[in-house]
């Protein structure tokens, strides 16, 4: 049995969680550094607002901890605000993981008319629904990312080895596809 650490500081972390539970995964939550000491197999770090997530990841002193095991290859899956958080380079905010070798750019569809829905292909999985929040954007990928998902050119999912990142909550659409991805690369890590 697969356990997954929720970061919850704040933002979607709950809906992950109902995801979690839909596949059958076992998952706690961390707010603070207490938490880090039970065992976990995999991270998942919601969509919310990353200034905020970075902020509360360095005062409550679990950002370098985090980072240390994302770097060693803890398989982590980051949403959204997530992404931003896993971001080597972020154009209009600032780097707090910075593991993952992406550039994306925060509020990338604009801050007011930012939320909207689209229909396309997630890596080998077909078409899958999509949500967009006030989202990021990848504009460039170091080497060693595969890109998963393109919307009107812009790359909205990627991967870099045991590292997942998507522009959309696909939390928060009935359809599971992209969580079961992720607990797919977690179970061939184990
Ligand atoms: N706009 C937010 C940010 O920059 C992300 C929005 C989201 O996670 N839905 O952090």
């Amino acid at each position: 049995m697969v356990t997954v650490a929720v970061l919850a500081l704040q933002g979607a972390f709950l809906e992950h969680e109902k995801v979690l539970s839909r596949l059958g995964a076992d998952f706690f939550e961390i707010r603070n550094s207490e938490d880090l000491k039970r065992p976990f197999d995999a991270l998942i770090i919601p969509g919310g607002e990353s200034t905020v997530m970075g902020k509360l990841l360095r005062e409550l002193d679990i950002l370098e901890d985090l980072r240390r095991r994302v770097a060693d290859g803890l398989p982590v899956f980051g949403t959204c605000a997530g992404m931003i958080v896993l971001a080597k380079d972020v154009e209009g905010g600032v780097p707090s993981l910075a593991t993952m070798d992406i550039t994306v750019r925060r509020n990338a569809y604009g801050r007011q008319l930012g939320s909207f829905y689209a229909t396309e292909s997630f890596a080998d999985r077909g078409e899958i629904p999509m949500t967009f929040i006030r989202a990021p954007y990848i504009e460039k990928v170091g080497g060693g990312v595969k890109i998963l998902s393109r919307v009107d050119g812009n790359i909205v999912a990627a991967r870099q080895g045991h590292m997942l990142a998507t522009s959309f909550h696909p939390e928060i659409t009935s359809d599971t596809t992209v969580h079961e991805y992720f607990l797919e690369m977690v179970a061939s890590r184990n």
